[in-house]
């Protein structure tokens, strides 16, 4: 199944049947290719016609894509923006692109509505007030790149206020010290002395919060989220990281996302450079996902996950990323930890490709996810840069 994302001010009539979240479909499983042109050379194909850019009254959560892809194009890589429902309080996950996200949002009547009184061309207000915090998944530039570009216009609203804070597992936080924000690659703006240029001056727009993996979910600084984080390879010896972002207000069960960065499956991915022992991050997430939805402590409106890659890529050059058809071996081990009729918890479950590079294997993947038998049963839903859709 397929939900199309839209311009906003279009679809009126889709917008009236899609009244539910388990009702987004519109008119079906049809899959076409159509006129949504959001870059010069990428004409993406418009899948179904449910659409996500109308809240209903379900809506938990407000999600702005200010860059959807993995690679190529500096002007729209993975960054989401992410608030609960009528708050104007966000995190960014990930940080690829920044600016010209925002001007694509500040461009869109309907995402623009989420900032009254915001004007295209007021990009740096948006990014200063309503950006509280950041999710890093891994230091990789293309999801880093936008934070580090903006960070001398991110000031705080003024100098009493504090440094907003940089989340992420320790391997992160390290790699955006000692090798981003390291007064040599660029200006430290963070709070730490990187351990190359233990001297430089410290701007602090930026606070290190090293999260622990599978912990308790940790209160999100100036927001009303908590999150939890989950250890991934990339390829080795990167790790990266998965987010479920929670929101921190609810009195029982918290609606929350789940947001995957760059991530290899445990059957293709190693520990050691010898690949003797395979990982096990991922059965590993799944297994505690499962269990969260199962006892009811999280309602999971969506998961974020990368499929960077055409089926016909071969396995020995992945490079830590997944395809359609890993997409759905990964799909159906969430499903099977779930088991005992508690599938039906993943019905209306939003599933969020992300981190397709911009060329033209593009519309083949996508097209490959449509076509794998397997992820049938899910509701799939392709973002646009600067569009809000809402979960
Ligand atoms: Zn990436
Ligand atoms: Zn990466």
């Amino acid at each position: 199944m397929f939900i199309n994302a839209t311009t906003a001010g279009k679809h009126d009539e889709q917008r009236a049947k899609s009244t539910a979240a388990g009702n987004l479909l519109g008119d079906g499983d049809h899959f076409r290719f159509g006129p949504t042109i959001f870059s010069n050379y990428a004409v993406l194909p418009k899948i179904g016609s449910g659409d996500l850019s109308k809240r209903s009254s379900s809506s938990a959560f407000s999600i702005l894509p200010l860059g959807i892809f993995g690679g190529l194009d500096e002007s729209s890589l993975s960054a989401y923006m992410l608030a609960p429902i009528n708050s104007d309080r966000y995190i960014c996950l990930d940080a690829g692109t920044i600016r010209y996200g925002l001007k694509a949002v500040l461009q869109n009547d309907e995402s623009r509505r989420l900032f009254p009184g915001v004007q295209p061309g007021d990009e740096d207000q948006v990014l200063q007030q309503n950006i509280k915090a950041y999710l890093i998944s891994h230091g990789h530039l293309d999801h880093t790149a936008g934070m580090i570009h903006n960070s001398p216009n991110d000031l705080r609203a003024n100098g009493s206020n504090p440094s907003k804070s940089i989340y992420g597992i320790k391997e992160t936080i390290d790699v955006i010290r000692d090798h981003l924000f390291n007064g040599k690659a660029w200006p430290n703006m963070g709070n730490a002395a990187p351990e190359s240029n233990p001297e430089t001056f410290q701007i602090k727009t930026y606070k290190y919060e090293v999260l622990k993996p599978n912990t308790f979910p940790q209160l999100i600084d100036q927001t009303n989220m908590k999150v939890t984080v989950y250890k991934l390879r990339h390829v080795f010896p990167v790790l990266s990281s998965a987010f479920l972002v929670e929101q921190s207000e609810s009195s029982s069960t918290a609606p929350a996302i789940l947001y995957l960065g760059d991530t290899g499956s445990d059957e293709y991915e190693y520990e050691d450079k010898d690949k003797t022992q395979k990982s096990t991050y991922m059965k590993t997430l799944w297994k505690q996902i499962a269990e969260k939805m199962m006892s009811k402590a999280i309602d999971l409106r969506a998961v974020f996950i990368e499929v960077s890659y055409m089926n016909s890529q071969p396995t020995n050059l992945l490079f830590g990323h997944l395809t359609p058809k890993l997409l759905a071996v990964e799909l159906d081990i969430l499903r099977t930890k779930l088991g005992g009729g508690n599938e039906r918890l993943l019905d209306n479950v939003i599933i969020i490709p992300t981190h397709q590079k911009p060329d033209k294997n593009l519309i083949t993947i996508r097209e490959e996810i449509q076509k794998e038998l397997s992820l049938k049963k899910y509701k799939f839903y392709f973002p646009q840069q600067g569009a809000v859709f809402y979960v």
